[in-house]
């Protein structure tokens, strides 16, 4: 069975693709999902993140989120240390997850960080998604209600297209409508099978 993965930068149309893939049945697992619901519930992320980060990363067993946003923003060690924490389990739950889709042709695994983390290397072809810097500010704007400022200073901490692209085994490039993107999911989804 295939594991692919799906990365791409903010706002182009990733989530998109990812669940076009899930229409046409193919099971997938949302990293970044995951990765909040395990900061959740896992005993052992929550007690390293207690440690590391102070008793108040949680109030009322919840994950204060601003105050880690507060640090790790700020920190690059700091957000490679709360990458160390989670990434090893997100890992683990993954294979877990494998393990019930094993009858499956492929999967679809979806992550924002997938080359930067180095869990593209546990994949074994990789789809990147791009968009115009135009057309994914006006995207993230609708949807998020973000300033210009941020939305660009994301973009900008993030890696180049052109990096990304390097990487790639399939560009799926969202300049157009839902409708064309659909088609080259579908394109995409066909050599899978093949
Ligand atoms: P993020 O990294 O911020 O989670 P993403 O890469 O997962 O974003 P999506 O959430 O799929 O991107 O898309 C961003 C927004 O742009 C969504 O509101 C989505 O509906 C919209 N969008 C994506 N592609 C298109 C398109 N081709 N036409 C119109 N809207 C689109």
């Amino acid at each position: 069975m295939l594991k692919v993965g799906i990365t791409g930068g903010i706002g182009s149309g990733k989530s998109t693709v990812t669940r076009f893939f899930s229409e046409l049945g193919v099971p997938v697992y949302d990293s970044d999902q995951r990765a909040k619901s395990l900061m959740q519930h896992n005993d052992s992320i929550i007690s390293k993140i207690k440690k590391e980060f102070g008793d108040n990363s949680y109030q009322n067993n919840a994950l204060n989120r601003s105050h880690l946003a507060e640090i790790v923003f700020k920190n690059e060690l700091k957000l490679k240390q709360l990458n160390a924490i989670v990434h090893p389990v997100v890992r683990t739950d993954f294979y877990n997850w494998l393990s019930q889709n094993s009858d499956a042709k492929f999967v679809i695994k979806e992550a924002a960080i997938m080359i930067e983390s180095g869990a593209y290397k546990d994949l074994d072809k990789l789809i990147v998604v791009n968009a115009n810097r135009e057309q994914k500010i006006k995207w993230i704007k609708k949807r998020d209600h973000l300033l210009l400022e941020d939305i660009e200073n994301r973009i900008q901490n993030q890696l180049s297209d052109e990096i990304r692209n390097q990487y790639a085994d399939f560009i799926i490039e969202n300049n157009s409508s839902k409708k064309e993107l659909k088609q080259q999911v579908l394109s995409v989804y066909n050599k899978l099978i093949d």
